[in-house]
């Protein structure tokens, strides 16, 4: 697909043009950034580019999507084009040393129908020890056919060896306006849908283009049941909601979302703009709690969310956390009926 596909980015794209036309292209380069914003896409439509039949463009490279080259990229049957991946269906996904010394021996040999031979590594950081030796030695001596686009979300798990030899390409996470925009035109989706999605994704485009808005709206509907009044106003409402919930395994989701949800309120309360607010929907009943709630307990409660998703890998009683967070909630909210303690 063309480069004016991809979201956001523009920056990165150029820098990639730029280096074909000046002929500076390097042998290897590291797209990191966030997961799902972009990254692979900005490779695939690169390689595209690349190995392009149109020639669309005489002053920049672009991919015309619809060549017998950019279509045999896009289905992974082009003879030059190699992608490298960890099999996501296992519980460590990894990319073992054989998938890269398969590759390492095509790559060799000239392009069969293209410019370059490119090969893609996507997670790249899931490469085992020998997987990166193995690939640090081609990378050494790259032949000057070949191109490595190496993609990670945690580039400091590369071992040095591997950074030092790719020109690092950084990928910022598009703006929120940007995904709302591409959802309202590529999904078609009512704005509003999009705008939810757009939040909840955080800029993530890939997840928010394979999102399912109606879910994604049922989902808010159950977690507001939550937050509403003839829940928090019952202990025993709270601590069956919660033993629920961590039941399903679902604890960590529901704390990310209640710092959502009262960073909402919060918002409401200072008078902040609410173009930032996730439950834009739900303003009648934000301005009602936010009228009964201290910042400053909220702002408490808001720090000890986060403190507690951090140290959530530590084996800690997430479900006791969700507990203790929600009763605080009802006192931070004054929900508790007069004389009763939490
Ligand atoms: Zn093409």
């Amino acid at each position: 697909m063309p480069f004016e596909n991809i979201i956001g980015h523009r920056h990165q794209i150029v820098s990639l043009q730029t280096a074909v036309a000046r002929e500076r292209l390097a042998h290897a380069y590291l797209f990191h950034g966030e997961d799902a914003i972009g990254k692979r896409s900005t490779a695939l439509c690169f390689a595209q580019a690349l190995n392009c039949e149109a020639h669309a463009s005489a002053d920049a490279i672009d991919a015309c999507g619809a060549c017998r080259s950019c279509r045999q990229i896009e289905a992974r049957t082009h003879p030059d084009f190699f992608v490298i991946e960890p099999d996501r269906e296992l519980a460590t996904p990894q990319i073992k040393i054989e998938q890269v010394r398969e590759i390492e021996q095509q790559i060799m040999y000239r392009p069969l129908i293209g410019e370059r031979k490119i090969c893609l590594i996507d997670d790249a950081d899931r490469m085992t020890i020998g997987a990166a030796n193995a690939l640090l030695k081609t990378l050494e001596e790259p032949p000057d056919h070949s191109l490595f686009l190496l993609i990670s979300g945690r580039p400091s798990a590369l071992p040095a060896t591997i950074r030092s030899r790719c020109q690092a390409l950084r990928f910022a996470t598009p703006a929120r306006t940007q995904v709302e925009a591409a959802l309202i035109v590529k999904r078609e989706m009512p704005p509003a849908d999009a705008r939810l999605l757009a939040m909840i994704c955080e800029g993530r485009i890939g997840e928010a283009l394979s999102a399912d808005a109606k879910e994604a709206r049922a989902r808010q509907r159950e977690l507001l049941e939550l937050v509403r009044p003839a829940t928090l106003q019952s202990v025993t409402a709270i601590l069956s909601a919660a033993e629920t919930l961590a039941k399903a395994d679902r604890a960590p989701e529901i704390l990310a979302w209640l710092a959502r949800w009262i960073r909402d309120l919060v918002i409401v309360q200072v008078g902040g703009d609410r173009e930032h607010l996730l439950h834009l929907d739900d303003l009648p009943n934000l301005e009602t709690y936010a009228r009964r709630a201290g910042t400053d307990a909220l702002l408490d409660l808001l720090h000890d969310i986060e403190k507690t998703e951090q140290q959530a890998t530590r084996h800690l009683n997430l479900h006791m956390a969700m507990e203790n967070i929600l009763l605080r909630l009802r006192d931070a909210l004054a929900l508790a009926p007069a004389g009763a303690s939490a």
